[in-house]
């Protein structure tokens, strides 16, 4: 009898880590650099976006034409990714309580495929990981520069495992702090899991339906034994 396998994807920000900054400078100086304008960064809500929106968003307030931003996302992308690992020995981010615990745990079982689902560009989560030594958990993920919209990351995510493992059946679960983590795994049609010690607090997420919440990772025996149980 084949047992079940299941892809955990993990967002990064207040999911995984917290506290960087120079995530967000780098964003103002590349667009600054390839589109020329200012943009108004503190205008945003940041949590659960992806770069790829928040990009967009931020030109369009600074009034560029949207031909226009599509035609240098790429390249304002790549400006951004350079600049924060440029950048990134100085940035403080440290790990969310319970997540090394976990990750640990989850490795030794190979029942449990770790990867990513995140907005930032994909060497940006990386070296936010590797800041706090856990990158090394991680070799599948769906992130901000492959796709504008989030639950489309989840899709791609999916489709990497797949094509990596060389198996099409396993349970897939999206792990995040915010209503877009949720909505996203919802719209993908994937278990999602809520966790409250990020943005946002267990009541707004239960209103957004997750199918678990937790406190924190902390909690991992009950976030363990809900995937077991699916
Ligand atoms: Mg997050």
């Amino acid at each position: 009898m084949n047992k079940s396998k299941y892809l955990i994807l993990f967002d990064v920000d207040y999911t995984l880590v917290k506290g960087s900054k120079i995530h967000k400078e780098s964003i103002v100086e590349g667009i600054k650099k390839i589109f020329g304008v200012d943009p108004p960064i503190e205008k945003l809500k940041l949590h659960g976006m992806t770069d790829q929106q928040i990009v967009t968003d931020l030109l369009k307030i600074c009034g560029v034409d949207k031909k226009i931003i599509e035609s240098k996302m790429k390249e304002c992308l790549t400006a951004i990714a350079q600049l924060y690992n440029i950048n990134k020995s100085t940035d403080k981010v440290t790990l969310m309580e319970g997540v090394r615990s976990l990750l640990e745990e989850i490795s030794k079982d190979n029942d449990f495929i770790p990867g990513l689902v995140t907005g930032n560009i994909e060497s940006i989560a990386y070296g936010k990981l590797s800041l706090v030594g856990i990158s090394q958990y991680f070799s599948i993920g769906g992130f901000g520069s492959d796709h504008i919209e989030r639950h489309k990351l989840v899709e791609i995510a999916v489709e990497r495992a797949k094509a990596k493992l060389g198996i099409d059946r396993f349970k897939t679960f999206v792990v995040g702090d915010t209503p877009k983590d949720i909505n996203a795994a919802k719209k993908a049609g994937v278990y999602s899991i809520g966790i409250a010690s990020g943005s946002f607090s267990r009541e707004e997420l239960e209103k957004y339906g997750a199918d678990l919440i937790l406190e924190s990772l902390l909690d991992k025996d009950k976030l363990i034994e809900f995937i077991k149980s699916k």
